[in-house]
């Protein structure tokens, strides 16, 4: 009885002719019929393919193009020169005063300015998607949840474009989503084969998770190694996003994971506690609610790391905002047998398009609480790095100035604040030479860093 449920919940799974996006993943939403939906654009329903790349821009160039609700930012190459996007998404006045909102904005991050006015703030909210090339099902989510919040004529949508800014980075790591796409595409079967052991869902080492130098873009927003990171990270500063999200996929037997992240051993010290007691728990409840409307099986607090800050969803948490993981149990190609009956690709991309709808939701109902957070953070940052017994930290090597170089191009690019030593220093027991030795202050906002 059991199974004979499961197969039928898989059937509904499947792509079936005539099958509209719109009613699988909008049930009941009106849209403006002058923005194309991915399903017009590309000409396949989403969850069919594992939609290339170059795709992925043209749609999000294209809503640019038709839009005066959006606004497209490239913000530079991946080593096989894909280009590294942004769409940001808000009311026309919002788009036409993106530069004020900006700098207002990044005002609360800094103590030694006048706090600004939070209550007539926007929100400033940023979807990232897809750093692990072969966790397809999150791209695809960032297609659709860029076309329900540029199209839908919901309330809540309307209320987003009026109340937040939002930034849709559909793919943090284009090199390895191309990799896996081409492997999952021409080993696709007609009609779709479930048997884990086919070829479509054991991708070739070495795989779409790492960039082209097979390296995990989920590591390096500390090391910032690579230029996806690096031009990421530049970005990220430039705005300072109360929320910050970061979509996976994890194995095929398991369902689907939300924050908070397990208590034990994987929370970052130098993270206020707010964040994990209060702040987590507040939008965590947003996620449960939307995934228990659509039947979705999830967990939370019982697994995944969150002390390092080298990852997407951990950074966020040491820059006063809200980094926020999520893993989708995987189809690892379009349909795939579980222990809980098949998965299809377009199901896991419908958990991801759901939660990235809460996470606007929750961001919104906590635009103010989100602010004054931030300006919190900075302010308790510095007031923290006062009490510190140690005042400075003092650095250098007086022969290797490219070694220098680095470590403080290195400091600069975590917008530590650093100054150039300007009198010989003698400091347990080593000597550091003006010019050639540099101080950083513990009293400044990127204590925590
Ligand atoms: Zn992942």
């Amino acid at each position: 009885m059991k199974k004979q449920l499961l197969s039928l919940f898989a059937a509904f799974l499947i792509s079936i002719p005539g099958f509209t996006q719109s009613s699988y993943y909008f049930p009941g939403e009106t849209f403006d019929p002058s923005i194309p939906s991915p399903q017009e654009f590309l000409g396949y329903p989403i969850g069919d393919w594992h939609t290339r790349y170059d795709l992925i821009v043209k749609y999000f160039e294209k809503l640019d193009e038709i839009s005066e609700l959006a606004e497209l930012k490239t913000i530079g190459y991946t080593y096989e020169h894909r280009p590294k996007i942004i769409l940001t998404i808000a009311s026309a006045a919002h788009i036409d005063n993106l530069e004020e909102i900006r700098k207002t904005h990044i005002q609360l991050t800094d103590p030694s300015q006048p706090k600004p006015d939070v209550a007539t703030m926007p929100s400033i909210m940023h979807l990232g998607y897809g750093v692990h090339g072969n966790e397809p099902s999150s791209a695809e989510a960032a297609m659709l949840t860029a076309y329900w919040l540029l199209a839908s004529q919901s309330e809540l949508a309307q209320n987003l474009r009026e109340n937040s800014v939002v930034h849709i980075d559909p793919t943090v790591n284009p090199d390895g989503r191309d990799r896996h796409s081409l492997w999952a595409n021409s080993n696709k079967g007609f009609p779709p084969v479930a048997d884990p052991l086919d070829r479509e869902h054991n991708e070739a080492w070495p795989g779409g998770r790492t960039n082209h130098y097979w390296f995990d873009l989920n590591r390096d927003w500390l090391p910032l190694a690579h230029v996806e990171s690096q031009v990421k990270i530049d970005w990220y500063h430039e705005w300072y996003p109360n929320v910050t999200t970061d979509f996976h996929e994890m194995g095929t037997d398991a369902t689907y994971f939300f924050e908070p992240t397990k208590p034990f051993g994987s929370e970052n010290p130098v993270v206020p506690r707010k964040n994990y007691e209060e702040i987590n728990v507040r939008f965590a409840n947003y996620f449960a609610e939307y995934l228990d409307e659509i039947g979705s099986l999830y967990y939370t607090k019982e697994s995944f790391d969150n002390s390092y800050p080298g990852y997407g969803s951990t950074y966020p948490d040491i820059q006063g905002g809200l980094g926020l993981v999520f893993e989708q149990a995987s189809s690892r190609g379009h349909l795939q047998s579980s222990q809980r009956g098949d998965i299809s690709f377009a199901f896991t991309i419908k958990n991801h398009l759901v939660s990235s709808i809460a996470t606007l939701e929750a961001g919104l109902d906590n635009r103010i609480y989100m602010h004054d957070y931030l300006r919190e953070f900075f302010e308790t940052a510095v007031s923290e790095g006062s009490k510190d017994p140690a005042k400075n930290y003092v650095f250098g090597d007086e022969y290797d100035q490219s070694r220098n170089l680095l470590f403080v191009n290195f400091l600069l690019d975590h917008k530590i604040k650093v100054y150039e030593n300007t009198s010989d220093l003698s400091v347990g027991g080593y000597d550091f030479k003006a010019g050639k030795s540099w101080v950083v202050p513990t009293a400044q906002p990127q204590y925590r860093m």
